[in-house]
């Protein structure tokens, strides 16, 4: 069976899973042009727990978990199966200490991106979240556990966003502060490079770090990738661009 990509996506506001433009409409291609998967492992930003958690519902809900958007919005439905035997794989991978939950289901860090690859929903999906008691490098690892699964036909897809300060957006700003273009430049170089080491320790990069990434959340989706990549893999970067001052909408795709 051929090698699944890796792809790792910058969602941004909730009002991209709405709104044709360049984001949305990138997104839209890579669904029709990388390999189709018979399950997608969505890592999401807004899945972010204590400890390692992995989604084990047969019909996960969509969850609009955003507040003051247009009704439309909300309508929204992403009604895609569960893959409960992956599920359980999954816990096989990570270990005893990561815990089957069906207490969540697709909320719009995956929808808002998957509602334009897979307009259809008929691809099973299940979400990996955030383990909020672990650390960079230990994302990698976890990473790592899940690339098996890119050689059963599994895409594995992370979202959340390099550069993301919600106290510091600015919806008048169309570009990105000088300091986010310098994060995401960081990680851009690092990536290409493979140094993913720099990734992990991105608080190198000095005061654009703690400006980029004040909480860990939208970060870790990215690093959970990486270690899920492989060295023969080569990278592709797409919608490079920052927004609204202190968002990134940089994405990456492993193959
Ligand atoms: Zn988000």
């Amino acid at each position: 069976m051929k090698k699944m990509p890796v792809l790792f996506v910058g969602h941004g506001s909730p009002m991209n899973a709405i709104e044709e433009n360049q984001f949305s409409l990138k997104w839209k291609e890579l669904g029709e042009t990388i390999e189709r998967p018979k399950a997608i492992v969505s890592i999401s930003a807004h899945w972010f727990t204590s400890r390692q958690r992995v989604m084990n519902n047969v019909n996960p809900k969509t969850i609009h978990d955003m507040y003051g958007f247009p009704e439309e919005l909300y309508k929204l439905e992403y009604p895609a199966d569960g893959a409960v035997n992956l599920a359980v794989r999954i816990q096989q991978l990570l270990g005893e200490e990561c815990i089957l939950d069906s207490s969540w289901g697709i909320d719009h860090g995956t929808w808002s991106v998957l509602h334009w690859m897979y307009a259809d929903a008929d691809i099973p999906v299940l979400q990996v979240s955030v383990d909020g008691n672990a650390s960079a490098s230990d994302y990698i690892e976890t990473g790592k556990l899940l690339n098996n699964l890119r050689h059963e036909g599994v895409l594995i897809f992370g979202s959340g966003n390099v550069v993301h300060n919600l106290g510091r957006v600015d919806w008048e700003q169309e570009k990105g502060f000088p300091w986010a273009d310098e994060f995401d430049d960081y990680i851009k170089n690092a990536i290409i490079q493979k140094n993913f080491r720099d990734v992990v320790e991105y608080r190198k990069a000095g005061k654009s770090a703690d400006l980029a990434v004040p909480t860990m959340d939208h970060f870790a989706p990215l690093l959970y990738c990486l270690g899920a990549v492989e060295e023969d893999d080569t990278v592709q970067v797409f919608n490079n661009e920052r927004v609204l001052g202190s968002m990134s909408m940089t994405g990456y795709l492993f193959q």
